[in-house]
Order: C-alpha cells, then structure tokens, then sequence
C-alpha cells in the first residue's frame, strides 16, 4: 500500500438540477446562465454555521462525482468535442467525465443560501451538473487568484456563435403555462441550450427529431435551414 492512511471522501451535499437526462447539459459551467440547480446538503454538513459568511462570495468551487459515468469506466485517452470528437488527447489533458475517479469541479454562481423545512439549500446557476449528482466539498471563488488572466487554452476554444431558436405555436403556449405554474422559464433555458447546439460531434450532420428532458418537461427540437425549431414540448408523468 503507498499511503498509510485510507482516503476517506463522503459526499456532503447532493444536487437537484434541471438537467434530468445528460443529452443538452453544457460542456462547461457558466455557458447556460439558467441552468439551474439547488444543492441540498447533507448531514452532518447541513448545520448553518458551517457556511456562515459563503453568501459574501458571488461563486463557488463546486467539487463533485460524475456518478452517471463511474459504471462506464474510462480510458487514457479521450475525444474532445472541441476537436470535432477526431483527435485524442490524454485523459488528463480534457475535460472528459469518464477519468480515473470520475471528479468534476465547477464554478457555478451562488444565487442564494435558503433554509427550508429544516432543510439547507444552496441555490445555484450557470450550473452543469445531472440531476442528483453527489458533491464532496464547496469552496468560495477568488478571482484574484482563480482568475488567471494570461492564462492559455489549446484546442480548447470558445465555443461556436448561438444559432437562432425557434419555437412553434403549440411549444411556446406550453412554455407560458409552465412558468406560471412552476415559476421555471423552461423557454429561456431550452434557448439557451439548444442555441449552442448540444449534438454530439458524430451527429452534427443530423437534422432530425432530437429530444431532451428539462426538469419534468420533454422538449423535441429539429434543425431548420438557419435555426433550430422547438417542434414540441410536454410534460413527462413522474
Ligand atoms: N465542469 C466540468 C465539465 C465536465 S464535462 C469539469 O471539468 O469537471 C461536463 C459534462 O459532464 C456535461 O456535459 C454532462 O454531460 C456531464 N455530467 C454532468 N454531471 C454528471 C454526472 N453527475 N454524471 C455523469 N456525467 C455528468
């Protein structure tokens, strides 16, 4: 054995995000400002006390596991979609969920600290995090040294200009409702998503039929001439 000690890691808090399904999660925290999630922590972690003074910090360090790739494994090297998912590069040199430990760390905006039926919340946005994903560890952000301004970034460019979003008659009344409802802006998100284009680098030439769930609503999309047009959206029964 190298180390002497065990490494011990429990998560301390767990995320409810709108992301129900990974298809359409941005590649990036920040990329969808309202991509929303609230992060629930968890005992012995759920005492007020222990983030007394966190509401001063607009965002944090969010450190957590990519629960939904562990299953799947990993490899040492990856296809990163910046490279058009043609090249390789080192596991170590992406971004990629599927890595040896399956750690994901973001940056997110911190929105709100909420107690609710004796429940701490942390509200946050710009988030990419699956639904229920397991979070070990919360740390304020400090641009003065977390922001690196002549930082460099490879093959890893901005991503690509917003394509217009269209949506039909039918989807955008379903949309209006919902936020009645719900008080979710399921059409701002769904813009926002689709109009940085969310195939996969093997599907960019597919223009048919693409579905994705939002919180509890399905949302189908297909690629129009010089938009993206949202055919459709309806609620899924849980
Ligand atoms: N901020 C991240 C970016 C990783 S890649 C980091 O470097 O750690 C982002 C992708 O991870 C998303 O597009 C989504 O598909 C995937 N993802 C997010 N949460 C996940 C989870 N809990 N399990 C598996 N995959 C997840």
């Amino acid at each position: 054995m190298i180390f002497q000690e065990d490494v011990p890691i429990t998560p301390i808090g767990m995320i409810h995000s709108c992301f129900t399904e990974k298809f359409g999660i941005p590649r990036q925290p920040g990329m969808v400002v309202s991509a929303t999630a609230r992060l629930e922590m968890l005992p012995p972690c759920n005492r007020e006390e222990m983030v007394r003074g966190l509401e001063q910090f607009s965002h944090l360090w969010v450190h957590f596991l990519f629960h939904q790739t562990v299953a799947e494994g990993w490899k040492p090297t990856v296809r990163p979609p910046w490279l058009g998912g043609q090249k390789r590069v080192g596991v170590f040199a992406s971004r990629s969920p599927h890595r040896p430990n399956h750690l994901g760390l973001s940056a997110v905006r911190l929105e709100a600290i909420v107690y609710e039926k004796g429940k701490l919340f942390l509200e946050l946005s710009g988030v990419d995090f699956l639904d229920r994903t397991p979070v070990f560890d919360i740390k304020p952000y400090i641009p003065y040294s977390d922001s690196i301004q002549s930082a460099t970034c490879g093959y890893a460019h901005g991503e690509n200009p917003a394509v217009a979003v269209v949506f039909g008659e039918s989807a955008e009344l379903f949309c209006a409702d919902y936020l009645q409802k719900t008080g979710r802006n399921i059409q701002r998100l769904a813009e926002e998503i689709i109009g940085q284009d969310p195939r996969p680098a093997s599907q960019k030439k597919n223009r048919s039929d693409f579905g994705m769930l939002l919180w509890n609503v399905n949302i189908r999309w297909q690629v129009k001439d010089d938009c993206f047009y949202v055919a459709s959206c309806s609620e899924v029964m849980a």
